[in-house]
């Protein structure tokens, strides 16, 4: 796998020798010996992931840390933390300050590699969403963190058949974080299906399952393929450990579980977790926004565009009527030249419901431009779309526009062109053009009314 690493480390000697064991395996290394050159390179992406030294002067590994994953351009970079000192406090330390791991000096070959192997894989994921997500609208991460941090109390799923090792988990865990436990493992596939989780934490001592294959099963899965998983492993676990990272395992806690690794832990899974379900809905948004009017919420004119052939092509073959009709508000201009342009926009929207009111599901209605709407109507005939358009009409005209919070209510009329699929020779672009002809004639009949334009 190739991806770039920054290695931090403030003596060149550490930094020479972590290069050479990731150059071994094809990653791509840069190097800094200070928090600030580092940070720099961060905030470029110009790096996948970064193994950061603890103690370094002038800024330590954890406040390196902490700005990486504060600032909007860096905070989706995974960082390990290194460390020389064996003390479960520094691991806290470093998991607090936001370190997706952190390793004890020497570091062992095998781990350091899996590990970087697995957080960039991970990332690849977030990459993906973050560059769908971003074109056609400028992605504001820090409105994305802010939603992510105010939702509810993670929902976590713990699989864990032995009462001594998850009674501790539980107890950890259930200050802040609502808990379902599955003590039969072979419940916990369907289980994570069903629930809503934000993250599951799988003990790797079950009596009568293999964890990794849970594990495979659940990361293979569409509706789980997200959800992060942490490994509650045995320290002689260290080579399924490597396996299960391999498959794409989050990431995993050692026996005896301390508590507030297990806290940070959690919490990283379930904010990045929570991060890459806000990006993709981001994505669903933006490939919405694409056909949907904003102001309305009805289709856009390139929707009607892309349909109307499919439309058309139904309707002969089934040899079904097909009508379609072009609605103009009367006097727009000068709704916004005595109420202003905002009052306009009010009354749009309005129009808006109105029509949507009073067509069916199957009717596709967009906002053509300004205050001009169509509807193509499939299986409805001349006679009937008729009596849509007289519907629309009236539900417009009998009824005042309720604006400006209440303040004003403003009499509105429409005047309502339509036409019907009639010859062989006819296209949607024939049939709009006939919609538009009848409206022009209404509009010169003296508006607030309908007419229907044969071929
Ligand atoms: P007619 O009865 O002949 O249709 O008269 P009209 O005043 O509605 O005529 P016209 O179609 O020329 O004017 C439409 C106006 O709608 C002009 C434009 O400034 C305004 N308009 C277009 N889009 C919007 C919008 O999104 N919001 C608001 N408030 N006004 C808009
Ligand atoms: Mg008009
Ligand atoms: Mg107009």
């Amino acid at each position: 796998m190739s991806g770039r690493v920054l290695v931090v480390d403030d003596i060149e000697a550490n930094v020479r020798l972590l290069e050479a064991r990731l150059m071994a395996e094809y990653f791509q290394v840069l190097t800094a010996t200070n928090g600030r050159d580092a940070l720099e390179i961060c905030a470029n992406g110009q790096c996948d992931i970064v193994l950061l030294d603890v103690m370094m002067p002038e800024m330590d590994g954890f406040e390196v840390c902490r700005r990486i994953k504060a600032d909007p351009r860096s905070l989706h970079l995974p960082v390990v933390m290194v460390t020389a000192l064996d003390q479960p406090d520094d691991r806290v330390a470093g998991l607090n300050a936001g370190a997706d791991d952190v390793l004890t000096k020497p570091v062992n070959d095998l781990a350091l590699v899996t590990r970087v192997k697995s957080l960039i894989r991970l990332k690849m994921l977030t990459d993906e969403l973050r560059l769908r997500a971003s074109t056609g609208q400028e992605l504001n991460v820090h409105d994305l963190l802010v939603r992510g941090s105010s939702q509810e109390k993670p929902s976590l799923l713990v699989v864990d058949d032995q009462p001594h090792s998850y009674e501790r988990i539980l107890k950890y865990l259930s200050a802040e974080n609502r808990i379902t436990l599955i003590s039969d493992p072979r419940e916990a596939l369907v289980k994570a299906i069903d629930g809503d989780f934000d993250a599951a934490i799988i003990s790797m001592s079950l009596a009568d399952l293999d964890p990794l294959r849970l594990c495979s099963q659940l990361k293979s899965l569409e509706q789980t393929r997200m959800l992060p998983l942490l490994l509650v492993s045995e320290l002689e676990q260290e080579r399924k450990v490597i396996q299960a990272l391999d498959m794409g395992v989050n990431d995993y806690i050692r026996r005896p579980v301390e508590r507030n690794e297990l806290l940070a832990r959690v919490r990283t899974q379930v904010r990045r977790r929570r991060f890459n379900l806000l990006l993709r809905d981001s994505v669903q948004q933006t490939i919405e926004m694409a056909v949907t009017d904003a102001l309305t919420g009805l289709n856009n004119r390139r929707y009607l565009d892309s349909h109307m052939p499919g439309m058309f092509e139904q309707a002969r073959g089934k040899g079904r009527p097909l009508s379609m009709l072009i609605c103009d508000i009367d006097h727009f201009k000068q709704v916004n030249d005595s109420h202003g342009h905002d009052v306009g926009d009010e009354v749009i929207a309005e129009f808006a419901r109105r029509i949507r009111k009073n067509i069916r599901n199957i009717d596709l209605a967009c906002r053509f431009g300004g205050e001009e709407f169509v509807v193509a109507m499939p299986d409805t005939d001349m006679k009937l779309a008729r009596v849509v358009a007289e519907r629309i009409r009236n539900e417009v005209a009998m009824h005042p526009f309720v604006v400006d919070h209440g303040g004003k209510q403003l009499a509105i009329t429409v005047s309502v062109g339509i036409a019907t699929l009639e010859t062989d020779e006819d296209t949607p672009e024939k049939l709009l053009k006939r919609a538009d002809i009848g409206l022009y004639q209404a509009k010169r009949a003296g508006r607030n009314r309908v007419i229907a334009e044969a071929a």
